[in-house]
């Protein structure tokens, strides 16, 4: 992945998200295309909620209408409000469905709830009749997570009972699988019977269950519509495999000052680490309120004019203290740019280091961060 140009921003930040909107287009075509192999005409959606997993939603929104996606998925109403500001003409679906008093909200921006329960689905079908025009809607089976959507008991008096959705127009129907990232778990397999059972129950509706990596799972789990957001972003949809999807991020921050240590030295809070020889030890500017977790005290490495270079002592609130004996000291320099998360170090191995998965890593990407789009992967 190529660098853009810095520009004003970059020259003042500390530390500097550079997304590549080229290769979240990228990914975005390889799984649309993954799924029409089985010669089918499947449609592929986008997952931006969380601001897009912290790339940016009003940036990916747009790109990757241009690339031909047509539906796109948020969690919160105000996800949906920021995202038709500039994906006005597509299909905007609010996964945590219709709050009490908020059917004006989803009229007026045009936004379709997905409807996780009859009450739901009754609020939505008053609108339309006080709207007195049909509404899009989008019903959520639940098949096993027990979160949101249709109990089975709830599926089945919406399936006997057609007339509930006198009114409005059945824009998808859903499900949410539980453990897609593991094929061999036997609930996906149980959850896909429970799907098509339901889906055989409300004929012409189109269907979706599969999210990243239920794509992954086989044409059997891709239905009408997939529904990806992790692997878009770059995050391995087969893990413990090799990732197919590309990197579409690169976090750099900067080197504030370098010091000498002597050997028996700690270094940050709690004097969580001591120097085993005289060291040089670098300082960077970024920390845990940037999304760099606490737990990847003494746990990781980052990247500096090709060396790896250790993390080491406690992530503070704003700075990191990184270890540059090793590095000669022309690249280590006040200024110098260190890769945090890249090509070097992905968000699925930064996840491994810090105990959680890379959901987590992109979603917690820091607000603090100057922001470079380009287009990189899409020659
Ligand atoms: C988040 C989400 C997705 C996308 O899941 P990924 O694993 O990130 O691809 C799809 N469907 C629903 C209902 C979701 O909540």
């Amino acid at each position: 992945m190529s660098q853009p140009a810095e520009n004003e921003a970059t020259r003042r930040a500390g530390a500097i998200l550079t997304v590549d909107l080229g290769a979240i287009a990228a990914n975005w075509r390889g799984l649309r295309d993954a799924g029409r192999a089985a010669g089918r005409p499947i449609d592929c959606a986008a997952v931006l909620k969380a601001d897009a997993y912290g790339t940016g939603a009003t940036m990916v929104g747009p790109r990757l209408a241009a690339e031909g996606c047509r539906q796109f998925f948020v969690a919160h109403l105000d996800e949906g409000i920021a995202l038709r500001g500039v994906v006005p003409e597509h299909s905007i679906y609010v996964l945590n469905g219709l709050l009490p008093g908020t059917e004006p909200d989803f009229v007026e921006h045009g936004l379709t709830p997905v409807l996780n329960h009859l009450g739901q689905l009754n609020a939505w079908r008053a609108a339309a009749q006080r709207y007195n025009r049909p509404l899009d809607a989008v019903i959520h089976i639940d098949t096993g997570m027990h979160r949101l959507g249709f109990s089975p008991e709830e599926a089945q008096v919406l399936a006997a009972e057609r007339g509930r959705l006198r009114g409005l127009r059945l824009a998808l129907l859903m499900s949410h699988l539980v453990a897609s990232e593991e094929p061999n778990n036997p609930i996906n397999g149980e959850q896909l019977s429970r799907f098509r059972n339901f889906v055989r129950t409300m004929p012409g509706a189109p269907a979706s269950l599969a999210n990243s990596s239920g794509i992954f799972l086989g044409p059997d789990y891709h239905f009408d519509l997939l529904r990806p957001g992790a692997a878009l972003y770059g995050i391995n949809p087969t893990p413990g495999r090799p990732n197919p999807m590309l990197t579409t991020v690169i976090l750099r921050a900067r080197v504030l000052q370098v010091r000498r240590i002597d050997a028996l030295q700690t270094v940050g809070y709690g004097a969580a680490w001591r120097s085993a020889r005289p060291s040089r030890v670098a300082t960077i500017a970024l920390g845990y309120a940037d999304g760099y977790f606490r737990t990847l005290i003494n746990r990781t490495h980052v990247h500096l004019a090709g060396h790896k270079v250790p993390v080491i002592g406690r992530i503070s609130m704003d700075l990191v203290t990184i270890d540059v004996t090793d590095v000669p000291e022309a690249d280590s320099q006040p200024g110098a740019l260190v890769e945090v998360l890249g090509p070097h170090l992905t968000a699925d191995d930064l996840a491994e280091h810090a105990r959680t998965n890379a959901y987590e890593v992109m979603t917690a990407l820091g607000r603090r961060y100057a922001r470079l789009y380009h287009d990189g992967a899409t020659a």
